[in-house]
């Protein structure tokens, strides 16, 4: 039996008031339901040690939107494994499209990035996801499992016990334009399958999320999904109501 895990990627948003506000109502709207699905909220890092401060108290986890795949030195506007694990991050996105379109971010950089989080501790969060281009072109599940196997080259397969995939589709993230739970189901059943197809067993305990506007109307039918294991929620995770909706509608 899976965990479901549910993850709030408030990307660069948020002022100390706004988080404060959040932060606040989430605690008090979660309560409770932290056992059927672990929950978790990567703020910008600079809000992280506000953001640790009023969770000191709750279950939600602490996650990252990227980091460093270099342990420490000249890389200037980066952020290490440890700098985070400082202040009690225990999750961190790695791949996210948006990386990778504005920063240029490979499939191998990526990788990198995968290993320095997993071999100092910290729990990656793989986003995996093809273009509209890529999709109407017919290439999108060549696409994707090629963005998960280039970390399955750099890090072998059991590096996934420690780790989960997003599916976030590139056409669906911040657009209104959501996969359908069938078109989401393929996606995550391809990717389950060509883990499968290296270990049965990681395949069968492998979390993997749907992101993609998600928002309080559509995440009960998506999570619903036989492969589909909570969420990646962008805009909708700084909208307290909607956000508490979106984790209580995991089944
Ligand atoms: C995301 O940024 O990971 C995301 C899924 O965004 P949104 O929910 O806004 O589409």
């Amino acid at each position: 039996m899976r965990r479901s895990i549910v993850a709030g990627n408030w990307k660069m948003n948020g002022s100390t008031e706004s988080i404060n506000e959040l932060l606040s109502a989430l605690k008090v709207g979660l309560t409770g339901q932290q056992s059927a699905a672990q929950i978790i909220v990567c703020p910008p890092a600079p809000y992280l040690p506000l953001v640790r401060e009023v969770l000191a108290s709750s279950d939600i986890g602490i996650g990252a939107q990227d980091v460093s795949e270099q342990p420490s030195g000249a890389f200037t506007g980066q952020v290490s494994v440890a700098m985070l694990k400082d202040f009690d991050v225990r999750y961190v996105l790695v791949g996210h499209s948006e990386r990778r379109r504005l920063n240029g971010e490979t499939d191998q950089l990526v990788a990198k990035k995968f290993s320095a989080a997993l071999s100092q501790g910290l729990f990656p969060i793989l986003c995996v996801g093809e273009t509209l281009e890529q999709r109407e072109a017919g290439h999108a599940e060549q696409v994707v499992t090629d963005q998960l196997g280039a970390v399955l080259e750099e890090c072998g397969v059991n590096a996934l016990e420690r780790a989960v995939v997003a599916y976030e589709p590139v056409w669906a993230i911040g657009t209104g334009r959501t996969a359908t739970p069938e078109q989401a189901q393929q996606m995550h059943k391809v990717l389950r399958e060509s883990v499968s197809r290296r270990s049965e067993k990681i395949a069968g305990q492998l979390r993997i999320i749907y992101g993609g506007s998600v928002n309080a109307a559509n995440s009960q039918e998506l999570f619903a999904q036989p492969d589909i294991d909570g969420g990646l929620v962008g805009g909708a995770s700084l909208k307290a109501d909607e956000f508490i909706t979106i984790c209580k509608s995991v089944s």
